[in-house]
């Protein structure tokens, strides 16, 4: 098939409708793979495919890290002054296009409509936050230990940036990296997930309508992931990389960037507990457990619930409330109205969590509501799973070890807070937890003894740009979002200065 260009007066992001065939955006231009190669992107609600893609690899990489390499000076050069206007207008120009990008973001991720909106809203966000945060990155003049000295510390732009992005926030995933590393001062080169590339080449487009140079924004799409991280983390003039996957994956980055000793940032996967102390209030926690479990992708977030603990005392008041709760989520393709819970991004996560479920029951896990794959009727085609709860969970099932990254809710019950505490924290993880409770004592002290980035106490909405996001433990290295995100991208310098003697 003759590929149909993208690029041209009009893109999806100016009104335009899709364009079949997508090419990637290398050093200013929208370039073909090397060898005229292309891989399909489909919407998991329907199976339909919905575009094909330039399929990259390690020479359009190199030649992404060249270009961002080239056009570093000029960008670090600027002030972060004279950044933040095309920061705001990239801002501006995602609000203006929030709608094509939500449409766009349904189509190849699956979640409703009305979530993508949201997740648009959120992502943008951060262009807002890290410009205005990058003109207060001060370094220090430290007081000298020598009369004849002056002591300065300098935060300056690490360099290229290597981004590589998951499927579950296609917007989020990318603007949290690259928003702090363009205000920084930074370049980058962004390898967006292959089930996810579209909403990365849009922003791409709407970047460079905002006024960013040449160069210093690159998407490299491919569907040969590990050719182009290697090429990624191998390169000598690549600086970081800023990473969000799964843990495997993390890791195996991160062995591959010691060779040349790159900075690595890393979020990963994760375990959340939920906890229902005998004094929540019960319509918020049963809210907040359907939000956490079942609204964030449909369970496919690195911070959604994945173990459910509640206290034995209340259990028979929330566990009705929480069943009666879950069987009401419309579930369907994102673009239909009611919908709330839309389909996992392929067969092989509908197929793992389903294996997950199939592990507990044998164990001697209840399925109190769902519990099978949905594949009926409309449903046919794409890859639905029934929003399911599964009583007399143990902490040694693998559905309370794994991440299950899809719409299933294993409830456990506790007796004490000291042994709550424990369970909860005995995982290699530690991203996100939520613990519903009216006692102030009980909230601080479990809040400061969870092993988890971020606590939610009796709230459920996630985090903000403000706050610094990130795991303990096997969850990651390094922190995005707040001040600390930026910190990320700069190399510190201390400059000492040796006066000459007074003529
Ligand atoms: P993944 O398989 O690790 O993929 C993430 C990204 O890495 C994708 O762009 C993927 O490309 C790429 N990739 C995969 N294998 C690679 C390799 N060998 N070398 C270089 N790149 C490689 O994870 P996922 O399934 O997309 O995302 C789900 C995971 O992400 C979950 O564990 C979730 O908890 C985690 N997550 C964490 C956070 C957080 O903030 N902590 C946020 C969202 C998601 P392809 O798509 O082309 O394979």
């Amino acid at each position: 098939m003759r590929p149909t260009p993208l690029t041209g007066p009009a893109g999806p992001g100016e009104g335009a409708t899709l364009a079949e065939h997508h090419r990637m955006f290398v050093d200013g231009e929208w370039i073909e793979a090397a060898d005229g190669g292309a891989f399909a992107v489909s919407d998991p609600a329907t199976g339909e495919v919905i575009a094909e893609v330039a399929d990259g690899g390690p020479s359009e990489t190199v030649r992404a890290v060249e270009a961002a390499h080239r056009a570093f000076p000029g960008w670090a050069a600027m002030t972060a002054r004279e950044r933040a206007p095309i920061l705001h207008r990239i801002q501006s120009l995602m609000e203006a296009h929030r709608e094509d990008l939500a449409r766009l973001v349904t189509r190849e991720n699956g979640k409703p409509l009305e979530e993508a909106r949201r997740e648009i809203s959120f992502a943008l966000g951060y262009f807002g936050w890290f410009a205005e945060e990058a003109r207060r990155a001060y370094g220090d003049l430290v007081p000298s230990p020598a009369r004849e000295k002056r002591l300065w510390v300098l935060r300056q732009p690490l360099g290229v940036v290597a981004a590589i992005t998951p499927w579950n926030f296609p917007a989020t995933m990318v603007t949290r990296k690259i928003a702090p590393a363009l205000a920084a001062g930074c370049t980058v080169v962004l390898k967006p997930a292959s089930a996810t590339p579209l909403t990365a080449l849009l922003l791409a487009r709407l970047a460079t309508s905002a006024g960013l140079p040449k160069g210093v924004f690159n998407v490299v799409t491919g569907a040969r992931s590990a050719p182009i991280g290697n090429a990624l983390v191998e390169h000598p003039l690549v600086a970081k990389l800023a990473f969000t996957g799964s843990t495997d994956v993390g890791k195996a980055l991160t062995a591959a960037a010691a060779r040349t000793l790159k900075r690595v940032s890393l979020e990963l996967g994760g375990n959340a507990p939920f906890v229902v102390f005998d004094d929540a209030d019960l319509d918020a926690a049963v809210e907040g457990a359907v939000a956490m479990k079942f609204l964030r992708v449909g369970g496919q977030s690195c911070i959604c619930a994945n173990r459910i603990f509640v206290q034995a005392s209340i259990a028979a008041a929330f566990v009705p409330r929480f069943i009666d709760a879950v069987r009401a989520l419309g579930v369907g393709p994102g673009t239909q109205p009611g919908v709330v819970v839309g389909p996992l991004i392929n067969d092989g996560s509908r197929r793992k969590v389903d294996e997950l479920v199939r592990d507990a029951v044998a164990a001697g896990a209840r399925v109190a509501v769902g519990g099978h794959a949905l594949g009926d009727g409309p449903l046919a085609r794409g890859h639905f799973y029934a929003p399911t709860v599964l009583l007399d969970a143990r902490d040694d099932m693998r559905v309370c070890q794994e991440e299950i990254f899809g719409p299933v809710a294993p409830v456990l019950t506790f007796q004490t807070e000291a042994e709550l505490v424990e369970r909860a924290n005995a995982t290699p993880f530690g991203l996100a937890a939520y613990v519903y409770t009216r006692d102030l004592g009980r909230a601080t002290r479990v809040a400061e003894a969870l092993e988890y980035g971020l606590v939610g106490l009796n709230d459920a909405a996630g985090y903000t740009h403000e706050v610094p996001f990130g795991g303990f433990k096997e969850s990651g290295l390094g922190r995005e979002g707040g001040r600390e995100g930026l910190d990320e991208y700069f190399e510190t310098k201390s400059v000492v200065v040796g006066l000459p003697p007074a003529r």
